[in-house]
């Protein structure tokens, strides 16, 4: 499951052609590259799960920056 949950992630970044930005994620502390806004008045929220450990973050994303937050 791991592994398809990071070849679908690489396969959707691949084709994203907009603005990314990566974060150290606070769940397994790996390196991720987002989609990000190119609209600097825009700020992206979502649920994600990590691909690397499958753990469910707060994705908070700008032009400038990504991180993501632990529920729990
Ligand atoms: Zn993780």
């Amino acid at each position: 499951m791991t592994l398809e949950a990071r070849a679908a992630h690489r396969a959707w970044m691949k084709r994203w052609n907009g603005n990314r930005r990566s974060f150290k994620t606070p769940c397994c502390g790996k390196r991720l590259t987002v989609p990000a806004p190119s609209d600097k008045r825009q700020q992206w929220d979502s649920l994600m799960t990590c691909p690397h450990c499958e753990v469910l973050l707060m994705k908070v994303v700008t032009t400038e920056s990504a991180k993501g937050l632990l529920l729990s």
